[in-house]
């Protein structure tokens, strides 16, 4: 894989993240079970088939186009919070794009951090509340610094994935104040985040197929 990503290279990250939430539905089911209503895994595998179903059928060309796509298909899914979440950062990320066609790292950076800032514009939620924004903040920061640093693509992406991964971790020691862990109070801490733990299961993906 290059260091540039286009409509396909996106295109192939996008599957890379399909085939870690498919191999992992059932612990992110299970995860759910105990802190919310058990639906996180199943949620999610029916974003992951909309966006392979999106990729397959979208007639845009262009890299912002496609994402738009399968973006405002994710929306679309039934189930909880995670689809919009989901879909959101993928909206963002299409606007962050724009009339790019070629991402260098800078631009891969930029494009998440408006997948990011988009998500904001759903959740208030804050590091620190047991939400998948414990895994996304991290990672998006991490992948920020290490292409200021001079990393290029993949191994900045690798890292965002360290960093979704150790996020998603951290969640199992708070306490949940968004979503309907919430409602558990103390009773959520112990468990990890379903919703971060997707989306260092979504990084992993991304990363795995760059390298
Ligand atoms: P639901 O809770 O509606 O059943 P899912 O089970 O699919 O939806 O997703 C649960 C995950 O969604 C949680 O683990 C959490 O990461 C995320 N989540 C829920 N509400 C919010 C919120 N307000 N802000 C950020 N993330 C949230
Ligand atoms: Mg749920």
């Amino acid at each position: 894989m290059t260091e540039t990503l286009n409509r396909d290279g996106v295109i192939c990250m996008l599957r890379g993240a399909i085939a870690r939430i498919l191999a992992g539905h059932e612990s992110l089911s299970k995860l759910d079970s105990v802190i919310g209503d058990g639906d996180h895994g199943t949620t999610m595998v029916r974003a992951m088939n909309l966006i392979e179903k999106t990729v397959a059928e979208s007639a845009a060309p262009d890299l912002a186009g496609m994402l738009n796509d399968v973006g405002w298909a994710v929306m679309g899914v039934d189930g909880g919070a995670a689809g919009p979440l989901t879909g959101s950062l993928l909206i963002g990320m299409a606007e962050a794009v724009g009339d790019k066609q070629q991402l260098d790292a800078a631009g891969v950076a930029a494009m998440f951090e408006g997948g990011l800032a988009k998500v904001r514009t759903y959740s208030q939620a804050k590091v620190g509340d047991k939400t998948m924004l414990d895994a996304l903040v991290p990672a998006i920061e991490t992948l920020r610094a290490a292409v200021t640093a001079g990393d290029g693509t993949v191994v900045a992406m690798r890292k965002a994935a360290e960093a979704a991964e150790k996020g998603a971790a951290a969640t199992t020691d708070m306490v949940a104040r968004f979503g309907r862990a919430r409602n558990l109070g103390e009773r959520s801490r112990g468990f990890a985040d379903p919703g971060a733990t997707s989306i260092s299961l979504i990084f992993r993906g991304f990363a795995d197929a760059l390298a």
